[in-house]
């Protein structure tokens, strides 16, 4: 056994789209030699409890302050885990931990800090349904607490243009109602009506919810806090099934005319 007043370490870890079954291995070694699990509430509720084991439960908009307590712990010889839900890279605390690295005591550089992958929503949700980011594709957060709304419209605006699947987090919140209609509305005169889109609620989670419309039907109030939204490219397609929901892939190849 380490001793854990001399080798404080910090490691950043993706908890997937909520199945356990999709933590890693290594993550689950990494929960297990834990002293203290850090993150928002939901997230550190999905890990048991067991002896020797700290929770440190908080709320979902106090990242950097979540970042900051973890890196003090560490520092004073904790093996402490921040938790995400997904992969921690993807719109989540492992960014957070570095801004407060960055900005913070100068010691903190010295610490064994590691991330862990996680599956992303994005992934999750395109292997329900198929293959939607088989082609070239891109992911934008719709949250704009830390970046104008005018850069989310000018990004879905170029995306559009450029013929990527989009893939959509944080599509909604209590906050911020309308923007997915808004982005709806900004990608509907760039795509072909018939284009697929993807709702994805709560996937792999027990209230999981799929649809796939066409761009012409979809409707913003689909969506909620769990949903993942994903708007294919000119080339997203359906392949209808006797039995079953129909697939949807995008094909690994681009014909020229998508340039123009
Ligand atoms: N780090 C996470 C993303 C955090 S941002 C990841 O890699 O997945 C939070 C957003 O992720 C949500 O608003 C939703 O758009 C998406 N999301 C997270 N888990 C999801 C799930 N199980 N099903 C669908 N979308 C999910």
């Amino acid at each position: 056994m380490s001793d854990a007043s001399s080798s404080g370490s910090l490691v950043v870890v993706g908890l997937g789209p909520g199945d356990p079954r999709l933590i890693t291995p290594e993550v689950s070694d990494a929960l297990a030699g834990a002293t203290d699990l850090i993150g928002y509430g939901p997230y550190i509720a999905r890990v048991p409890d067991r002896p020797g084991l700290e929770k440190h439960g908080s709320d979902n908009r106090e990242e950097i302050d979540r970042a900051r307590h973890a890196l003090t712990l560490a520092s004073a010889g904790r093996r402490v885990v921040v938790v995400s839900s997904g992969d921690p890279g993807v719109f989540a605390m492992a960014a957070a931990v570095f801004e407060a690295v960055e900005h913070g005591d100068p010691a903190w550089r010295a610490l064994d800090l590691r991330v862990l992958p996680g599956v992303t929503a994005m992934t999750a949700a395109a292997a329900r349904v198929g293959a939607p980011l088989g082609h070239d594709f891109c992911a934008i957060n719709l949250s704009d607490n830390l970046k104008p709304w005018a850069l989310v419209e000018k990004r879905l605006k170029l995306a559009a243009e450029a013929d990527f699947v989009i893939a959509l987090y944080n599509p909604v919140s209590k906050a911020r109602p309308h923007q997915l209609g808004q982005a709806l509305d900004i990608l509907r005169p760039l795509r072909p009506p018939s284009t697929p889109v993807i709702f994805a609620t709560a996937v792999n989670a027990l209230q999981e919810r799929i649809d796939t419309v066409p761009l012409a039907d979809a409707v913003a109030s689909r969506a909620d806090m769990r949903t993942l939204v994903i708007v294919g490219s000119s080339q997203t397609r359906l392949i209808s099934r006797e039995r079953g929901s129909a697939f949807v892939y995008t094909p690994r190849s681009a014909p020229a005319e998508t340039t123009s």
